[in-house]
């Protein structure tokens, strides 16, 4: 079994498609959609995949024939250390802990590892120091 993360970009004709009910009637995929937004001009999609290795290759073909936008996130969210002031206001928002504060120095330190790319701390940060990476 392989797990991977994807954001999906709809166009606004296809936001109202099936497709993630497709990708898990047709390749037998496990779907954990960790974001949604849909906007006038469409909509996006994070979402965790699990499944076997040669279902999630003909998924993301399936998705790609049907118009959808596809990018497989590795490290998808950041933190640009420039602009975070180490306020910690992030780290009681995020639910897994991926940001803590280092009290020997007292900066927040962010483990991309852990991050299940929520978005929480996207909203939350006051310099925008959190943003996706797309
Ligand atoms: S909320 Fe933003 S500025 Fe404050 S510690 Fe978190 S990332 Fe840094
Ligand atoms: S995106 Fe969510 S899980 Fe990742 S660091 Fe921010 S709050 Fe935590």
């Amino acid at each position: 079994m392989a797990r991977k993360k994807y954001m999906l970009g709809f166009s606004p004709e296809l936001v109202n498609e099936p497709i993630v009910y497709r990708l898990v009637k047709d390749y037998d995929l496990k779907i954990n959609i960790l974001r949604a937004e849909v906007k006038e001009l469409g909509g996006r999609l994070l979402m965790e995949v699990e499944g076997k290795s040669p279902n999630i290759k003909d998924a993301v073909r399936f998705l790609k024939e049907t118009k959808v936008d596809v990018k497989e996130l590795v490290n998808y969210v950041e933190m640009n250390e420039e602009r975070c002031t180490h306020c910690g206001m992030c780290i009681s928002i995020c639910p897994v802990e991926a940001l803590t504060m280092d009290k020997i120095v007292w900066k927040v330190h962010y483990d991309a590892d852990k991050c299940i790319a929520c978005g929480m701390c996207i909203d939350a940060c006051p310099p925008g120091a959190m943003t996706f990476r797309i």
